[in-house]
């Protein structure tokens, strides 16, 4: 059976690798096909076309662009899109947009909270001035000794009502959604099973994703516990979804599950891979 891994981060974003080394990774824990999806950035693409081929695996363009719906943040995640798509280049652009600003402000708030020189600190960590993340900052709390691990940090700073935490207006569903189809591309909604949805509100998104044109939603995925794999197996068949399936690596050691240990699909529900090849 193929290893088809649909969702990971290189150093475009917030993962640790440049796009070629996570190619190779990728490779080494044996996947065969396999998308890079950066957040709200397209620009790793072309190396990490170039890397997979070279590594000998199927590539898949992708990103994971963040938007705010009924207030809170989601991601969705575009595959087999063009890259090159001047309305998709052109929104996530206008995503990334405001994320320098957030990151002066996320700083001004932990210095509060006694973590002085957080922007500067976070910033050693970013290879692409365009997309300063919170994992930025996780990152250099951790270098610090403030916190044991990054988990910790989001728990104590980065997550909502923490200190450390700003509210930031993302795209829409509507623009993420239409970006991604306009580029020729699948819209899956990444990791379902991490937001704090009542059922009711998830199934209004999972209603308003599929009146949009959306694809597929996230089964098995480092982001989701054991235990969500059936459940959103069962949602996705319920809803007439197709399934994916990644990592969400971010850096060796770093992530809950590695390339190599991420289980298989459930036999039950279609890949959203089916009809590529
Ligand atoms: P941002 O796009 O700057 O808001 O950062 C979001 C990123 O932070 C996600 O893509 C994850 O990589 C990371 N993240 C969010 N919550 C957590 C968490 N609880 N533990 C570890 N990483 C997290
Ligand atoms: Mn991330
Ligand atoms: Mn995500
Ligand atoms: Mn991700």
């Amino acid at each position: 059976m193929l290893n088809v891994d649909l969702h990971c981060h290189s150093n475009i974003s917030d993962g640790v690798l440049a796009p070629a080394a996570v190619a190779a990774y990728a490779r080494k824990a044996g996947v065969d096909v396999w998308a890079l999806t950066d957040h709200d950035e397209v620009s790793g693409v072309a190396a990490a076309r170039a890397a997979a081929v070279e590594q000998g695996m199927r590539f898949v363009p992708g990103v994971e662009i963040s938007i705010t719906w009924a207030g809170e943040t989601v991601h969705i995640v575009g595959l087999q899109i063009d890259a090159d798509n001047a309305a998709l280049v052109r929104g996530l652009a206008a995503t990334r947009s405001g994320r320098d600003a957030r990151g002066r402000e996320i700083a001004a708030q932990l210095a509060l909270a006694g973590i002085p020189g957080a922007y500067e600190g976070a910033l050693q960590f970013v290879a692409n001035p365009d997309l300063m993340s919170r994992t930025h900052f996780a990152r250099y709390i951790v270098d610090c000794g403030k916190c044991a691990n990054i988990p910790e940090v989001f728990r104590k700073y980065l997550s909502e009502g923490k200190p450390g935490y700003v509210e930031h207006r993302w795209a829409s569903l509507g623009e993420a959604v239409g970006w991604i189809r306009g580029a020729g591309g699948v819209a899956v909604i990444a990791h379902p099973g991490r937001y704090r949805f009542s059922d009711t509100a998830q199934g209004a998104l999972f209603d308003e994703f599929k009146q949009l044109g959306g694809a597929a939603i996230e089964v098995v995925t480092g982001s989701h516990s054991p235990h969500q794999y059936p459940e959103y197996a069962a949602l996705a068949n319920a809803y007439g979804f197709l399934a994916s399936r990644g990592t969400d690596f971010h850096a060796p050691g770093e992530s809950r599950v590695d390339f190599s240990q991420l289980p298989p699909l459930p036999s039950n529900v279609t890949p959203v891979w089916h009809d590529w090849f």
